[in-house]
């Protein structure tokens, strides 16, 4: 059951859906925050979010460090602004912990776009674990649909595993890659390359076009290879240069494409659904994990397993067989 919202919960989702930025921003440090009266405040707020019906894109643009993700971030987002629509920028990064969350801080990043009224640009949450970070990601979304954007545009700042985890938070991966990257089809980049739903190979200007041109052939022979796609959609892979602002209205039109066909099969609304079940699965594992450890014995026997098994006195088989004894028993299972 959805409890009612205070006061000041609904004073601010009444300006977040006015469009209101600092009200965006203060919902957002709200759904980051981890004070018990803030979250119960965020939750409440989410709950009101629920009643805008979404007819958003959820876009994901990922790559490695260098490829170009914040010039081609700043060239699209100059486009799709042209065009009449508004655009969210949130970040996935996982380093933001070391780095207190100040890599898109910095301003020489986006430095056009974060000036553009029709621009809503927020680092990273300064989470202390990729599972932290990430949670806010996902409400910060939300609360970016409320408050009026229609493109929300994912950027991953790090390496590996948070495109795993971008992807399960968005309607469409976008990832770039550099002239020459065809080693990024070996091993286990070429896992990350399989989530993508479009490739674009950037920096294809000045020396390096034919290069490029070269790139994007292998990439297309690549993805005829791969398994095919639940959505049934075929994978582009384009070549573009965010620096000359080339292939970047080719690239959007694309995109479009892809997610006006996701809206009329549907696809995008099982997608979400999927997306959602797994977060609240994922969300509740995590919570149960936390609840039994806080419990004293538990914590205590979990140990004693711990220590016999680090000694070679019993396999890990047994302790855990041992631990779920225990667990039952304690808890009438
Ligand atoms: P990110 O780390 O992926 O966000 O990459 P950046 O956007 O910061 O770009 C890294 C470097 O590549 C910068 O020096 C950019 O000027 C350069 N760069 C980005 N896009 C292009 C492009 O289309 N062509 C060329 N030649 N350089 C680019």
């Amino acid at each position: 059951m959805m409890e009612a919202a205070a006061k000041h919960v609904k004073e601010l989702y009444s300006n977040l859906v006015k469009g209101d930025r600092v009200a965006l921003g203060r919902a957002i440090t709200m759904v980051e925050s981890r004070n018990a009266d803030h979250r119960a405040d965020a939750n409440q707020l989410l709950d009101l979010c629920l009643s805008k019906p979404q007819t958003t894109f959820r876009f994901a643009v990922s790559g490695p460090p260098g490829v170009g993700k914040s010039t081609f971030i700043e060239s699209l987002g100059q486009h799709i602004t042209g065009l009449g629509q508004k655009l969210a920028v949130l970040a996935i990064d996982p380093t933001s912990r070391l780095t207190g969350g100040s890599i898109l801080g910095d301003k020489t990043r986006m430095s056009k776009l974060s000036q553009n009224p029709d621009v809503f640009i927020r680092p990273s949450a300064a989470g202390d674990a990729l599972g932290g970070v990430t949670e806010a990601t996902r409400e910060a979304i939300t609360l970016c649909e409320a408050a009026g954007y229609e493109n929300i545009c994912i950027e991953t700042v790090g390496v590996g595993q948070s495109e795993v985890t971008v992807r399960d938070m968005c309607d469409f991966m976008l990832l770039l890659v550099s002239p020459g990257g065809g080693d990024d089809l070996q091993g286990i980049k070429r896992g990350i390359v399989e989530l993508a739903d479009m490739i674009a190979v950037n920096k294809s200007d000045g020396d390096q076009k034919q290069l490029a041109r070269e790139t994007r052939q292998d990439y297309t022979q690549a993805t005829h290879l791969f398994p095919e796609k639940t959505h049934g959609q075929q994978v582009a892979v384009v070549n573009c240069s965010a620096i000359e602002h080339s292939g970047i209205d080719a690239i959007w039109r694309l995109m479009s494409d892809f997610n006006l066909t996701m809206r009329a099969n549907k696809y995008i609304d099982k997608l979400r659904k999927e997306q959602d079940s797994a977060w609240l699965r994922s969300r509740v594992n995590t919570l149960l994990e936390q609840i039994l450890m806080a419990n004293p014995q538990v914590r205590t026997y979990y140990q004693e397993q711990l220590d016999q098994v680090r000694s070679g006195a019993i396999s890990v088989s047994s302790a855990s067989a041992g631990i779920e004894a225990e667990v039952r028993k304690m808890f009438h299972l």
